[in-house]
């Protein structure tokens, strides 16, 4: 009987095992596996009985139970990005199994064995547990891993003293009869199934997530692709009202010549700068994305036209600090800027092509600048420049 909750648990263990072998980088997925390994073995070293002598049994069973133990809290926090540290797991296995030996070896004592290993056990599970409160603001799957977590820890405590009270049965058949043995198998394999479950549907989303994360990022940059841009910016847009939000798209200057005189290596390494420079200067709200080879978009919630000039500033400022391994001076690269303010009405395409228009502009008088939909330039253009400008073939503002 007590044997079927382990085998339960080891189906678990296996699914984490293969979960390991699919997702490599999370490693917290062998140590799930090798928990209920550790678990079942020393439910069968006590069921068994081997070794045939108490204290031996006492001590071989408890050392793989504070294994499991400690190495599922440890496997549950390095999910988090968390981990308990080499020295509180040495202390806190010192601390148990010098226990078990002193109960054991030099004075005898069954109860206080019992004692020990189930509250250390729900200690340790406590521990974790409260190190993993951030969870609780996490996302629904993250919560129930945290209550379930912290049941799974508090549960030792009052089952303990409810099934065992103050005195433990001498004799072993007896023992492995009493309410105690039995509540304790029960709620091991209960609990242990509704945690390993919290722990494979957190690990399922944590997947998920990585993959929309992959599907929507662009590779070089991090920053969006242009199919996830356009996907949120509609959404952006759409519950935006008639609030203002402003387009802003950029393009670097003669960048094949980056490529033709300094190499690919050399291109990926300003497109990859450039990317980074527009997430500093940008904000968390806004909308950053690289929509083309070259190509950059911000779209800015609640700003207006103004508000992009000054971000198109700011980025062209940025880039002339950027200093380039082919290029150790600084401002080998600068960019164009379009930008177009959102006017009522206006869906995204209408918004980016006004953009594309500006960006258009701003390359025909001379590029390294921003043109916005009024026509406002920065930097403001000189007389020699505006005097080549109207003989370039613009096209009118809408
Ligand atoms: P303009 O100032 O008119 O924009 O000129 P440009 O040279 O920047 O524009 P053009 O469209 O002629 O060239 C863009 C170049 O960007 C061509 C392409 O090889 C390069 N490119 C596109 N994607 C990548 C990339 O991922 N890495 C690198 N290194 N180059 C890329
Ligand atoms: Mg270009
Ligand atoms: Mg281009």
């Amino acid at each position: 009987m007590a044997l079927i909750g382990p085998a339960v648990l080891c189906v678990f263990g296996l699914a984490f095992l293969w979960a390991w072998m699919i997702e490599r980088r999370r490693d917290y997925l062998l140590l799930l596996a090798a928990a209920p390994a550790l678990f079942a073995i020393a439910v069968a070293i006590q069921v068994f009985f081997w070794p045939a002598s108490v204290p031996a049994n006492a001590l071989l069973s408890g050392l793989f139970y504070t294994v499991a133990v400690q190495i599922a809290a440890e496997a549950v926090l390095r999910r988090s990005g968390k981990r308990l540290g080499r020295v509180w797991h040495a202390c806190a296995f010192i601390a148990v199994m010098g226990g078990l030996w002193y109960f054991a070896y030099a004075a005898p004592n069954l109860l206080a064995r019992v004692y020990l290993q189930n509250f250390g056990y729900g200690l340790v599970l406590l521990v974790a547990s409260l190190h993993i409160t951030p969870l609780m603001r996490g996302r629904p799957v993250d919560r129930v891993l945290f209550w379930v977590l912290f049941a799974f820890a508090l549960h030792f405590f009052p089952r303990t003293i409810l099934t065992i009270g103050l005195e433990a049965p001498g004799d072993l058949r007896v023992f492995q009869d009493s309410l105690f043995w039995q509540a304790l198998h029960l709620s091991l394999a209960v609990l242990g199934a509704a945690l390993a479950t919290a722990l494979l549907a957190a690990t399922l989303s944590d997947v998920i997530d990585d993959l929309r994360r992959e599907r929507d990022s662009d590779g070089l940059t991090g920053l969006l692709n242009r199919r996830a841009f356009e996907q949120r910016a509609g959404a952006m847009l759409s519950v935006a009202g008639e609030a203002p939000c402003v387009l802003l798209v950029c393009d670097l200057d003669h960048f094949k010549r980056v490529n033709d005189s300094h190499g690919h290596a050399a291109g990926d390494e300003v497109l990859s700068a450039f990317g980074r420079l527009l997430r500093r200067v940008s904000r968390e709200k806004d909308l950053v994305a690289r929509i083309g080879g070259e190509e950059f978009a911000i779209l800015l919630p609640g700003a207006t036209q103004a508000a992009g000039l000054m971000l198109a500033e700011r980025v062209r400022a940025g880039l002339s600090g950027l200093v380039f391994t082919f290029a150790p001076g600084g401002g080998a690269v600068t960019a164009s800027f379009g930008i177009a303010e959102r006017r009522s009405g206006d869906a995204l395409s209408e918004l980016v092509s006004r953009a594309d228009r500006r960006l258009y502009q701003a390359k025909a008088r001379g590029r390294d600048r921003a043109v916005a939909d009024d026509c406002a330039e920065i930097p403001q253009p000189g007389p020699a420049q505006a005097a080549a400008v109207s003989t370039l073939p613009i096209r009118a503002p809408r």
